[in-house]
């Protein structure tokens, strides 16, 4: 049978760490025929976790090996989200190599940090950093994205990694929850505006998947009590659901869903 994804050509953001949700995104993508650019920042060996140094872990690379190891095909890229200039490097590297592209998979995110207190206490460099990574960010490739996927004329499919902090926008996360609502915004504005050229555009809102970025919640009884109080399922997410519901959103199967954001979060979140 023919691989879903066979003939099309993928930007996944973001996809470089070993316990992440770009990770298996681009994996998925790659296995469903995808040929696949995923890209990071570049950041030095030095600041890798020690799991990452453990296992002689080497980012984007990394990822690109594996998917080469299923006989996929991935072009790593260090390319910077917040980079206007950058993102329109990055539509023009991937035409350059491999000339089309259908999806693009908006999955970079600023780290958690200091951004995490009441609005009182936030300083502007840390609101504007979150809001630049995650907001700007998407805006920027999905603008670069979308001009070129208007211009090929085939349709394609943008989805965009946002989360149920969104809509849930609880205290001290003011940033954080604000760049994910944008994202929901700006990806139902694109769908309604990219609707005549079949180009579908939605955000994919995970719950409480066990990433890096979740590490300084601790692994012990807080982290436990954390997940039996807010997931329903009672157990964390890993990303391969997430990438599932990417994966079927880009796909022929998600040909008639546009303008939506969707959760997945075992069962944390219902309604809009
Ligand atoms: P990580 O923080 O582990 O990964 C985020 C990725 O974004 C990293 O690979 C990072 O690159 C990359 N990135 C950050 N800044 C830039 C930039 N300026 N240019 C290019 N890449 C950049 O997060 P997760 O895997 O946990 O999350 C992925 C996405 O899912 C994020 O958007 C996050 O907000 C969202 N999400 C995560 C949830 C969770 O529970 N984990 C819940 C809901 C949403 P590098 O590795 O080089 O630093």
């Amino acid at each position: 049978m023919e691989q879903e994804l066979a003939g099309k050509v993928a930007i996944v953001t973001g996809a470089g760490r070993m316990r992440s949700i770009g990770r298996p995104i681009a994996k998925l993508l790659a296995e469903a025929g995808a040929k696949v650019v995923i890209t990071g920042t570049g950041r030095p060996p030095e600041r890798y976790p020690n799991d990452e140094k453990a296992a002689g872990w080497r980012d984007i690379d990394s990822v690109a090996d594996e998917i080469a190891e299923i006989g996929g095909t991935c072009l790593p890229v260090v390319s910077d989200v917040t980079d206007e200039a950058a993102n329109d490097r990055l539509i023009e590297r991937v035409l350059s190599e491999y000339g089309r592209l259908d999806i693009v998979v908006n999955n970079a995110g600023a780290a958690r940090g200091e951004d995490r207190a009441p609005v009182v206490d936030l300083p502007y460099e840390e609101w504007r950093k979150v809001i630049v990574t995650n907001l700007d960010g998407t805006f920027l490739l999905s603008r670069a994205a979308a001009r070129h996927l208007v211009k090929q004329g085939e349709g394609g499919s943008i989805v965009n990694i946002s989360s149920i902090a969104s809509k849930l926008a609880g205290a001290n996360t003011a940033a954080y929850a604000s760049s994910k609502a944008g994202i929901n915004a700006l990806s139902r504005s694109m769908a309604l505006e990219l609707a005549e050229h079949q180009v579908r555009v939605n955000a994919v809102c995970p719950g409480i998947i066990d990433t890096y970025r979740m590490d300084d919640l601790g692994r012990d009884e807080q982290w436990n009590q954390v997940v039996r109080s807010r997931i329903p399922l009672g157990y964390a997410g890993d990303g391969s659901e997430c990438a599932e519901m990417v994966l079927f959103l880009v796909s022929d199967r998600g040909n008639w869903i546009t303008g939506q954001a969707i959760n997945v979060d075992g069962g944390t979140v219902w309604g809009n």
